[in-house]
């Protein structure tokens, strides 16, 4: 059976104490939830990190990173290492957001050496790939959704997917209020299932859990969720409220 999962990347919203707050809040609402097999992850900025961690002990709420540099350690100014996530107590790391592809230059080439890092390190990967709108204007995004994912993850062996998690995020539909049809999201991820399948085979295919992510919001999630390739969602703007993101957290 495939994990169901709800991550909200907070992306670079939230000081201190807002993180606090937000992390008090999740914990109350989702207290009494019967969550079962779904994992409820929360992506806070690195500076707040060590003090989500603490917060959510004991709890159902994982922390997660939003990024990591792929070096140990050394001359490079403003980065984050994996030990330095793993010795505050992180055990994933979300890669390749399109934020990060766009705004900071991650090529392919880029978030291999990240990948590997992660996974040297006996860390999962929330890994995000999606087609821009002029892909999909151009209908070629199933070869750039194919293309991503072939370069940033095709070469590893099988045993890595254990700790691999995929993020298909139309980068047109996030933070656009634009969400991809439960049908639009369906056919890709049946797709990108598909060319799993080809190179690593069924087993792995069938338990690669896959989000969606792009505007999912309390009103659209049970939707999306109910098809049988989505696994779950990474939320971007409907994290940031407690409210918002236990209903999303219960449409799964
Ligand atoms: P959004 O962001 O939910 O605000 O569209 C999703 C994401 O970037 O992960």
């Amino acid at each position: 059976m495939r994990q169901k999962i709800v991550a909200g990347n907070w992306k670079m919203n939230n000081d201190k104490d807002e993180t606090k707050q937000l992390i008090k809040e999740i914990k109350k609402s989702i207290k009494k939830l019967s969550l079962k097999s779904t994992r409820v992850i929360v992506a806070p900025t690195f500076v707040n990190l060590a003090l989500a961690v603490k917060r959510a002990e004991d709890t159902k709420i994982e922390v997660v990173a939003q990024n990591m540099h792929h070096a140990k350690n050394g001359a490079y100014t403003g980065e984050i290492s994996a030990d330095m996530l793993k010795s505050i107590g992180i055990k994933t790391v979300i890669l390749g957001h399109s934020e990060r592809r766009s705004y900071f230059g991650e090529t392919d080439a880029i978030l291999v050496e990240k990948v590997n890092a992660v996974l040297e390190n006996n860390l999962e990967t929330i890994f995000c790939f999606g087609e821009l709108l002029e892909d999909r204007k151009s209908e070629n995004h199933f070869n750039v959704v194919e293309s991503q994912l072939k370069n940033g993850l095709f070469h590893l062996e099988s045993t890595a997917w254990k700790s691999i998690v995929l993020a298909y995020e139309p980068v047109w539909a996030i933070g656009t209020g634009e969400t991809a049809s439960p049908e639009q999201a369906q056919e890709m991820h049946a797709f990108i299932r598909g060319i799993i399948k080809n190179k690593y085979g069924k087993e792995i295919a069938d338990t690669v859990s896959i989000l969606y992510g792009g505007s999912v919001k309390p009103s659209n999630a049970e939707e999306i969720f109910s098809k049988p390739d989505v696994d779950g969602g990474l939320i971007g703007g409907a994290a940031l409220n407690a409210e918002d993101f236990t209903a999303i957290i219960k449409a799964i």
